[in-house]
């Protein structure tokens, strides 16, 4: 257990090459694996990368996206995006809602609620579709992301096998399963708004939940932040963690080097436990390198923005560890006010920027860029590129960026431990404050700004990181470690092993379809 202590990455023993073989070679019938994500960047990405590490070991993939997402792709990226190949389809569902309610302040909620109450029944079509489809083998396992739960209800239905993806981290997985206990504790609901600035939040720390460090309840996920004990955030997130354990197995985005307490607590409860993170890692032992096929093969997500690859081109022109990257994910929104601070202290830091501005992140502003200041641009000439959205990963991984000023989303941050690069962290939704909570106090690969924007703290802590010889020391131990866990005989490779057996087990056992409702999936 820690205990405020920071933790070093182990370099771990790479065990003895294991080869893969592929499911095809194992099995007479290939497993179908329908994939569920969310409709979110945030699970597609992820999602894609899993379904992607499983075609790859012969499994025959369905990957189900909203229509209107489906449609947004296509936008983007054109209709090759989701066209598919041999053994993997992209399919899509209606999410249930109309064009009006996007535009809603509430969207975000609208969305979860729809998905969960209004998916099942396409959801349901879709697979008795794909079981009567000539070429499509027979669907063995519905796999959905976090949020998704109700495909597990449509799969017990049809009498399929499961396995959940929850895509944070096992930290964030473990506090979200407890906010029915901290609410039964009486730590939640708060008992009015006072609570929400009185310090509450930052004294009451909570130490006995397994494999945790002690945690102040600031650093748990947002949605406890309400006096409301059937507010909707609260409940659907708790139970949707609760949930997502219940499937077969459980699949995480991260491993076992970097939340070895809390995977090992985890494990305790939940026995079919798979760690296959970082997954950009491993699909680049797969050989899955971003551009080294056509775009469809190489891509490692699929973006609902353009993606502008031009800020390669510029990376490429900056000095080693001379830029700082920022970029606030797919749902941030900031206040013209939040986006003025943020832009005069990086142009205080002095360092050349590589900022993603999506045309959505400001509050009001139709297109988020001509909200910055007027003179920034002319502050910032020569060492500022802007673009709305940029190939994350590849940007992470460039030998140019030094640090990441980013929301810690849990994608973010994996990508940025797998790249080596510290952060500079504000988070400010969800389990993005426990994300950044490990990233400075327990991996010491960051700092925290506060949560009010303040250009100079901005300035300040960008040079700090930047500057820390010690957190780039860090933060490329722990690059390596995530590439020792995802190469041959490390432990996600092996984790990721063991899931695509026990998915080739299931999809060849004597009746898949009568028999498989009640089997348990099987590890070596
Ligand atoms: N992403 C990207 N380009 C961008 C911004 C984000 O490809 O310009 C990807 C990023 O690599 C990550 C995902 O979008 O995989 C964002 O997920 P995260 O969990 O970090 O945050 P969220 O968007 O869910 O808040």
């Amino acid at each position: 257990m820690i205990h405020g202590k920071i933790i070093r990455p182990d370099r771990g023993e790479a065990r003895p090459i294991k080869r893969a073989r592929s499911l095809a070679a194992m099995a007479t019938r290939p497993p179908h694996v329908v994939v569920v994500p969310y409709p979110g960047s945030g699970n597609i990405n992820p999602a894609l990368q899993l379904a992607k590490v499983l075609h790859h070991h012969g499994a025959y993939v369905t990957f189900v996206n909203t229509e209107h997402n489906h449609r947004r792709v296509q936008a983007t990226e054109g209709a090759g995006a989701v066209r598919g190949r041999d053994g993997f389809r992209f399919e899509a569902i209606p999410d249930g809602l109309s064009d009006a309610d996007r535009g809603k302040q509430d969207y975000g909620r609208g969305l979860a609620v729809s998905t969960s109450t209004r998916c099942a029944a396409p959801l349901r079509d879709l697979i008795l579709r794909l079981n009567t489809t000539p070429g499509v083998p027979p669907v063995t396992c519905v796999l959905p992301t976090m949020l998704m739960s109700f495909a597990l209800g449509v799969a017990r239905e049809l009498g399929i096998p499961t396995m959940s993806f929850w895509t944070g981290s096992a930290a964030a997985l473990m506090t979200h399963m407890r906010l029915r206990e901290l609410q039964e504790k009486g730590y939640l609901p708060l008992k009015d708004e006072s609570f929400l600035t009185n310090g509450y939040l930052e004294t009451t720390v909570i130490d006995w939940i397994p494999g945790m460090p002690p945690m102040r309840l600031v650093d748990f996920s947002s949605f406890l932040r309400t006096t409301d004990p059937d507010d909707f955030g609260l409940r659907f997130n708790e139970s949707e963690a609760n949930n997502c354990a219940k499937a077969d197995a459980l699949i995480l985005n991260t491993f076992d080097g970097l939340e070895a307490d809390v995977l090992a607590a985890l494990r305790a409860e939940f026995p079919r436990v798979y760690t296959v993170g970082p997954l950009g890692s491993l699909l680049r032992q797969l050989g899955h390198e971003p551009g080294s096929a056509t775009a469809t093969e190489s891509a490692t997500g699929l973006s609902l923005w353009k993606q502008d690859a031009e800020c390669l081109a510029w990376l490429d022109t900056q000095e080693h560890g001379s830029v700082v990257y920022v970029n606030f994910g797919s749902h941030t929104v900031l206040t013209p006010e939040q986006l003025a601070e943020f832009a005069w202290g990086l142009a205080a830091s002095g360092h050349q920027i590589l900022w993603c501005i999506r045309d959505n992140l400001v509050r009001g502003a139709a297109a988020a860029r001509a909200a910055l200041p007027p003179d920034f641009a002319a502050e910032t000439a020569g060492r500022c590129h802007l673009t709305p959205w940029c190939p994350q990963e590849q940007v992470l991984r460039h030998p140019a960026v030094g640090c990441f000023l980013t929301h810690s989303g849990w994608n973010s941050t994996c990508e940025s431990v797998a790249a080596g690069v510290p952060m500079v962290c504000w988070p400010g939704f969800s389990d993005q404050y426990t994300n950044c909570k490990y990233v400075c106090d327990v991996w010491g690969v960051g700092v925290r700004l506060d949560a009010e924007v303040r250009r100079e703290q901005v300035a300040a802590h960008v040079r700090e990181v930047m500057g820390s010889e010690e957190m780039r020391a860090i933060a490329a131990r722990w690059k390596e470690a995530a590439a020792v866990a995802t190469g041959a005989g490390g432990l996600s490779f092996e984790s990721m092993l063991s899931m695509v057996r026990a998915l080739s087990s299931e999809s060849n056992s004597s009746d898949v379809h009568k028999e498989l409702k009640d089997q348990e999936f099987h590890l070596d």
